[in-house]
């Protein structure tokens, strides 16, 4: 339910309703916009009774049933795009932001060349995985804390701040202190503690979508994030498992407009998970901003053929910049700027 307070609402008459709802046994979440605030309320199962109550009180022009299960990650609670900043540079909002960097960190001298070759090119955040989720329990799992110390030794080198994943509760508190990002990767989307977990810390999160997630169970999953506090998320596209097995996933670009309909948060597009060969890079990255998506996340090795993970999809630092300026001219087409 969302109560829509009239233009000339007082902050006390908004007041009163919150203590309203809060009588009621509800969470009352004011949301000011350009025109009016309008009040979401959460904590409800089924229909709100005695809304009438509310419809009673000064100030109040309407109420509105929101009829999606998520109500906080939702269009209809907030109008407006939400921008995410991850260490000063904004996700969301006017312009389309690169992030890039090697799938993991193999070593201090790799995440360096390839941190400083995106950063040339126009990123301007790094990716990096020191706690690698893999298929096989017998393929290299990261760095642990010593790849986090390099994500870091990078940032100090260029100034870009850094986006790694966290795959278990017990470990947010160190990914904490060395991230300015925290990425929940495809198969931890439906992870609830996790999702809990990164909640209730107030660091940016890229919640990428679980590859047989369908849209609603992506936005629940970032509605439990909003749920306990923290609003920083960006949603990622990434592929999802389809019948043809011609690349690892199938890209579903019609997810951008539809989630942005749906969600005010920021959505951006992996073109590397999705298709799984470097070829399919650079068209993906295309499409993917011309189909409205507010950045990219880009695997990028100095030496793919000898890159320990993801080699087969990472791009060498050269066509990652052609890459950059054949998404910047159509970004621009679009009115939408690279973000710098
Ligand atoms: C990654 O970004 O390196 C990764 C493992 O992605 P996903 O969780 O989408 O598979
Ligand atoms: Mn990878």
């Amino acid at each position: 339910m969302l109560v829509v307070m009239d233009a000339h609402a007082t902050v006390e008459q908004i007041e009163v309703v919150c203590a309203e709802i809060r009588a009621m046994g509800y969470t009352p979440h004011p949301m000011p916009g350009p025109t009016r605030t309008a009040i979401g309320i959460t904590g409800n199962r089924g229909a709100i009774e005695q809304a009438a109550r509310l419809l009673r009180l000064p100030g109040v022009a309407d109420l509105i049933r929101v009829t999606a299960p998520y109500k906080l990650v939702s269009r209809e609670f907030h109008e407006v795009d939400t921008v995410v900043r991850v260490g000063g540079v904004p996700i969301g909002g006017p312009g389309v932001t690169i992030v890039a960097g090697p799938c993991t960190v193999e070593s201090l001298e790799q995440t360096l060349n390839v941190a400083k070759a995106v950063k040339a090119a126009g990123a301007t955040i790094l990716r990096g995985g020191a706690f690698k989720p893999r298929t096989s329990p017998y393929a290299f799992q990261g760095l642990g804390e010593a790849g986090l110390k390099i994500l870091a030794e990078a940032r100090a080198a260029t100034g870009l701040p850094v986006v790694t994943e966290v795959m278990e509760v017990e470990a947010l508190p160190l990914v904490l202190e060395y991230a300015d990002m925290l990425q929940i990767g495809a198969r931890n989307m439906q992870n609830y503690p996790l999702l809990r977990a990164v909640g209730r810390v107030r660091r940016p999160v890229l919640l990428k979508r679980g590859f047989a997630a369908t849209l609603q169970d992506l936005l629940l999953a970032a509605e439990y994030i909003l749920n306990e506090g923290n609003p920083d998320v960006v949603l990622c596209e990434r592929g999802i498992r389809t019948f043809d097995d011609s690349r690892r996933f199938t890209l579903d670009l019609g997810a951008v407009p539809l989630i942005k309909q749906l969600s005010h948060l920021p959505v951006i597009v992996d073109p590397s998970h999705a298709s799984g060969r470097w070829d399919q890079v650079q068209p993906m990255a295309r499409a993917a901003v011309a189909a409205g998506a507010d950045g990219l996340i880009v695997e990028v090795h100095d030496n793919p053929a000898f890159a320990v993970c993801d080699g087969h999809q990472s791009l060498v630092p050269a066509r990652f910049a052609a890459m950059m300026e054949q998404v910047r001219r159509i970004a621009e087409a679009l009115d939408r700027p690279l973000t710098t």
